[in-house]
């Protein structure tokens, strides 16, 4: 099997534009400048696309595995579902857990970073609100002491990539001052902040709203909240899921709207049920019951993480939200890319970078998927 790869003659969309009739060039893991001697060369269709690999920092599981509770089979199980769906870098997010329990799936998940096969862990709970708490088990829930922040941090051997907190709590602020002298991602989320409080965690250091909208006070004319703080700092970047229930369309625009295709990114917040199927799951402690593709505990009903793949955001950004196909990709690569500091690395197609990409058809249906240059899924010729 050659090593080197041509794609050509589809939509190649690059950081400057689209470029159609485009050629990627492919040696070995990486995407390179010049046409490598005797590489496959593969004839695309001209109305498809080749868009970066898919960068997912809110992730929680899928393919039946859970990020919070499989063994390292499960995990990877649950990496190769999201890859299947051109999800080619992603983030394990875990939920509220007991803290020694928290603590040694760090020290798993750092494994699975350290080899590659993760970006890193982003932990979603225990330092959040219980006005807020969403599909987190209340009993398990703690202030964000600085110090068990910092307890976790270790634990994950500098895989931590971002932590999501209820900054209006005791030590919020402290916390995100703590993990940004440390270059981790301080998410506002799971939050029942003011206005006000939000502004003063932003100006603390977080740069990252945790689903912008979920688990956090609506916007009041009196009382803006936290959603217009997040929106209308330049330093935010807020996560969206765009799977259809977690926002109404007029939401997710007016977020987009505001934040612009330079400050969103496009989650999954994915729990076990994606791409496997319907059925009762758990989401750490809790159990879920996921009917028609909705996740939902089965105590309280609260909706319990999505079954969204990045492929389906995709799709649904462009065609029922009508975004431009850069947008969505600055979106749902490159921004998350940059915000992990990886973005030298992946989050678009230059020369230097992994050659992780992803085939679309004219309908924005997923027809092919390549991780550091070997195909997870082979374009049908
Ligand atoms: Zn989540």
């Amino acid at each position: 099997m050659a090593t080197s790869k041509i794609l050509a003659g589809a939509q190649v969309v690059l950081p400057t534009g689209t470029v159609p009739g485009g050629r990627v060039l492919v040696e070995g893991t990486r995407v390179t400048g010049s046409a490598p001697g005797d590489a496959e060369v593969i004839d695309l269709a001209p109305d498809h696309w080749v868009v970066p690999g898919f960068v997912d920092i809110h992730n929680h599981g899928g393919g039946g595995a859970s990020f919070t509770s499989g063994t390292v089979d499960d995990v990877l199980k649950g990496i190769h579902t999201h890859r299947l769906h051109g999800t080619t870098t992603v983030v394990a997010s875990t939920v509220t857990g007991e803290m020694d329990f928290l603590a040694q799936r760090a020290g798993l998940l750092s494994e699975l970073a350290e080899q590659g096969d993760l970006a890193g862990i982003h932990f979603e709970g225990p330092f959040i609100s219980p006005c807020r708490k969403g599909a987190h088990s209340e009993a398990l829930l703690r202030e964000p002491d600085p110090a068990d922040v910092r307890k976790l941090m270790d634990a994950a051997r500098g895989q931590a990539k971002m932590f999501t907190l209820a900054t209006e709590l005791a030590g919020g602020i402290d916390s995100v001052r703590l993990l940004a002298e440390h270059g981790v991602i301080a998410a506002i989320g799971h939050t029942d902040a003011s206005y006000e409080q939000t502004v003063q965690a932003i100006d603390a250091g977080a740069t990252v709203a945790t689903h912008l909208y979920n688990a956090m006070p609506g916007i009041g004319h009196r009382e803006p909240g936290p959603i217009a703080a997040l929106l209308e700092d330049e330093r935010i970047t807020v996560e969206l899921i765009n799977d259809g229930t977690h926002l109404h369309p007029a939401a997710f625009e007016l977020a987009f709207h505001h934040a612009g295709a330079a400050r969103t990114a496009l989650i999954t917040d994915a729990m076990d049920a994606a791409g496997f199927g319907d059925g009762r799951y758990m989401l750490g402690p809790l159990e879920v019951e996921v009917k028609d593709s909705v996740a939902r505990l089965v105590e309280g009903g609260s909706i319990a993480g999505s079954t969204l793949t990045l492929d389906r955001a995709f799709k649904r950004s462009v065609t029922v939200d009508g975004l431009s196909v850069d947008d969505v990709v600055r979106a749902i690569s490159a921004n998350p890319a940059k915000l992990l500091g990886m973005y030298d690395r992946v989050g678009s197609l230059e020369p230097g970078k992994d050659a992780d990409l992803v085939v679309l058809d004219a309908e924005f249906e997923l027809k092919g998927v390549m991780r550091k240059g070997e195909w997870v899924v082979t374009p049908a010729s």
